[in-house]
């Protein structure tokens, strides 16, 4: 067993120690891209533990992803129900259309290519790229960052040090297992390379590893002070209806975002939602983490509570529009970043 480099023996040791996770395939098969991606987009909300259960269920009644693109848009939002928030179900099945209509039923297999598809960013492109088509591509996740800053010791401060971590993973991806590799580094990062209490004396790159040699393991990687401002807490409240709209409010015409158009939100400042606002979804759903926002002379951390009805009349100052207008209604960078999250999960 060749345990020469950091890559070797980082794959010897996933060969008899990786998790046994469903959307994996056994060793030595390929991985299905669909499960690949389905997994990654139920990953980016919640833990592995959580969605194990749930992503057998989606499986066994959409088995491939001409099943999804043909199912109901009602069926898949009731099916996503407690996996956190219908927009990025409404995008998994627009991918999922997109592949079988645009592409016979195949997810393409580059990067790049896969980067094009709704709700698949620049993480889930690469993830599925090499997992599931063996593509030079490698993902970054917080594992993988921060094992690679470790291995190399890199000292810069995230998020300055992406760049590096990114260029030193790449350099030391296998190309004949890239896929393999990104997956080993994100098990030795979720169960040995702890972000508090790293379990030096049981990783199989131990001989290799930087930071760990130099007694820094635990610091790394290092993230910059944060500023001390006054932390504010609100919450938005993303409510879709089924016709695809989505609730908006102008807020007062003075005072901080004066007459810019939000989700109707409350608690960080002095213009608040109605409070009828949450009696209009039967269920809200939080997405996680919160938003945060740096204002000149506070910090804003934002719930973005996703929720959906049938139908309802907007509330005072309120009105609906398409979720595919929202680029034109002039949000604040604040309610941009609420839109990502409650669309994109980030
Ligand atoms: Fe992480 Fe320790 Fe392994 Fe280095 S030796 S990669 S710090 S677990």
């Amino acid at each position: 067993m060749m345990t020469d480099s950091p890559a070797s023996a980082l794959l010897a040791w996933y060969d008899v120690s990786r998790r046994d996770l469903p959307w994996r395939s056994h060793p030595g098969a390929p991985a299905d891209p669909y499960h690949v991606w389905l997994s990654e987009v139920m990953l980016q909300q919640t833990t592995v533990a959580a969605i194990a259960p749930r992503f057998q269920r989606f499986l066994d009644r959409w088995p491939t992803v001409a099943d999804l693109a043909a199912a109901a848009d009602e069926d898949v939002m009731a099916e996503w129900a407690g996996l956190g928030y219908y927009a990025r179900a409404r995008n998994l099945l627009k991918c999922a259309r997109v592949v079988a209509a645009e592409h016979g039923g195949q997810f393409p297999s580059t990067e790049a290519e896969l980067a094009t598809l709704p709700g698949i960013g620049g993480y889930t492109a690469a993830a599925v790229a090499a997992i599931a088509f063996g593509q030079n591509a490698t993902p970054i996740d917080g594992n993988i960052e921060r094992v690679t800053a470790r291995l190399f010791r890199i000292e810069t401060q995230l998020p300055a040090a992406k760049p590096e971590i990114k260029t030193r993973a790449v350099s030391i991806a296998p190309p004949d297992r890239p896929g393999d590799f990104a997956q080993a580094m994100m098990d030795l990062g979720a169960t040995i390379c702890l972000p508090r209490q790293p379990r030096c004396l049981a990783c199989p790159i131990q001989t290799f590893c930087q930071a760990q040699k130099a007694g820094v393991a635990a610091d790394l990687p290092k993230k910059a002070p944060k500023k001390v401002k006054p932390l504010r807490q609100g919450r938005a409240y993303w409510l879709e209806r089924a016709d695809d709209q989505v609730l908006l409010r102008r807020r007062k015409p003075k005072g901080l975002l004066g007459a810019m158009v939000e989700f109707p939100s409350y608690g960080w400042s002095d213009d608040e939602a109605p409070a009828s606002i949450e009696t209009l979804a039967s269920e809200w759903f939080a997405v996680t983490p919160p938003v945060v926002h740096v204002f000149t002379h506070f910090r804003l951390e934002l719930s973005v509570l996703c929720g959906r009805v049938t139908d309802a009349a907007a509330p005072e100052d309120c009105f609906w529009r398409p979720v595919d207008q929202l680029g034109d209604v002039g949000l604040p960078s604040v309610m941009q970043k609420a839109a990502k999250a409650a669309i994109m999960g980030d």
